[in-house]
């Protein structure tokens, strides 16, 4: 990455053409229009929130006493076009000052703005010169950057990297769609996409889908794309099915690999009123371990318990059962594992230690067998995985 201090900008060149949008929160554009203040992935303008507002008063406080205010760093996106990696805060805190957002304190406590100070403390803030890095660099190397550096002391998460590092029409488009938490759709996401609006996660969760998990190539592949309509109706598509099969809303749906299950399941076809039947009747099924595992279980046929997490035996009744069924092969003289009695090799007359057995449910959970002492029965663990592989 190539970098260059630049140690000749002044405040007031930094500010000249500074805009701040009430609306969204953030400063928009500075230095004459060379410079987007905070770019689509940055968050918004939190300094005036901060401490009741001493800590946007602190960045003018330190300039007019002479202070550093620290390095500023601006990526190089185009000729003579620039964004501001890191010092979005400050800048936004001098631009919002210049232009009346906010007054400070003099000595004597009263408020004072910038356009009734004296001329002297005028010039004072506008000749200040920045210290400020210019950077240039590919795609790999602002990210591995991006992540050396924190904005506001919270970390860029995954998906806000991926926006800084390929910003351009796409991002901004899809986080107009997925991370603007006044979209109204997004009550209706809520129920199965899980996170946060604002921190990108049902941007991710879109991306992922459509991506089916290349999410970086995705966005490389379409950043400059002037529409997001792909992205778009796969995620809907893939919400509409969901919604149409299981027509009622459960707090387990919220986070599950909806994608990844549209794209394996969608082909079948399903009943929505058998389906919400067979829903209810797993919720209530005490043995049901993993409520999260219901709904794929549905979609592929009930076959795969495991999902389910179905609750298992307890050691107690194990032991029961063990002594029982040993108890009773010895006094028949035959294996005390059932199926290995039915057998003609040397098996038959087999005794089991407990340790190599396996506990079996006589009647399968998935008909209605329950995990309870009159359902159990052990085998050997050569004949109870053969018995759970049918
Ligand atoms: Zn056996």
């Amino acid at each position: 990455m190539n970098t260059t201090l630049r140690t000749d900008i002044t405040i007031k060149e930094i500010c000249e053409g500074f805009v701040y949008n009430e609306l969204e929160g953030k400063g928009l554009f500075g230095w004459s229009g060379r410079l987007v203040i905070q770019p689509e992935y940055q968050r918004n303008y939190i300094y005036s929130s901060m401490d009741g507002g001493k800590k946007e008063m602190a960045v003018v406080e330190s300039v007019l006493k002479g202070y550093p205010i620290g390095l500023i760093y601006f990526n190089k996106v185009a000729e003579d076009k620039y964004e501001v990696l890191d010092g979005q805060q400050r800048i936004t805190s001098l631009g919002r000052f210049i232009t009346d957002k906010f007054a400070i304190f003099d000595e004597h406590g009263n408020p004072q703005y910038f356009h009734n100070m004296s001329s002297d403390k005028k010039q004072k803030i506008l000749d200040t010169k920045l210290l400020i890095y210019i950077c240039e660099g590919t795609e790999s190397e602002i990210k591995e950057w991006f992540k050396t550096i924190n904005i506001a002391g919270v970390p860029l998460n995954e998906q806000e990297l991926l926006n800084a590092v390929y910003s351009g029409p796409f991002v901004t488009l899809a986080r107009a769609e997925f991370s603007n938490s006044q979209n109204a759709n997004v009550n209706k996401w809520k129920a199965y996409v899980r996170g946060n609006v604002n921190r990108q996660d049902f941007l991710r969760t879109a991306l992922d889908w459509v991506s089916r998990g290349n999410v970086s190539e995705y966005m490389s592949r379409h950043r400059y794309d002037d529409n997001i309509d792909e992205l778009k109706t796969y995620f809907n598509t893939v919400i509409d099915w969901v919604s149409g099969v299981f027509i009622d809303v459960k707090e387990e749906m919220c986070g599950l690999e909806w994608g990844r299950m549209y794209e394996e399941y969608h082909g079948n076809s399903y009943n929505p009123q058998e389906v919400s039947k067979e829903v209810s009747r797993l919720y209530a099924d005490p043995y049901v371990r993993n409520r999260r595992g219901i709904f794929e279980y549905i979609l592929g046929g009930m076959q795969d318990t495991t999902l389910l997490d179905v609750r298992v035996f307890d050691d107690a009744i194990k032991k029961t059962v063990y002594e029982r069924q040993t108890q009773e092969a010895k006094e028949k003289g035959i294996s005390n594992c059932p199926l290995c009695a039915l057998g003609s090799d040397s098996n038959k007359i087999k005794i089991w230690d407990l340790s190599e057995m396996d506990a079996d449910h006589v009647t399968a959970w998935s008909k209605g067998g329950g995990s309870t002492m009159e359902n159990c029965q052990m085998l050997c663990k050569t004949h109870n995985r053969a018995k759970g592989n049918r």
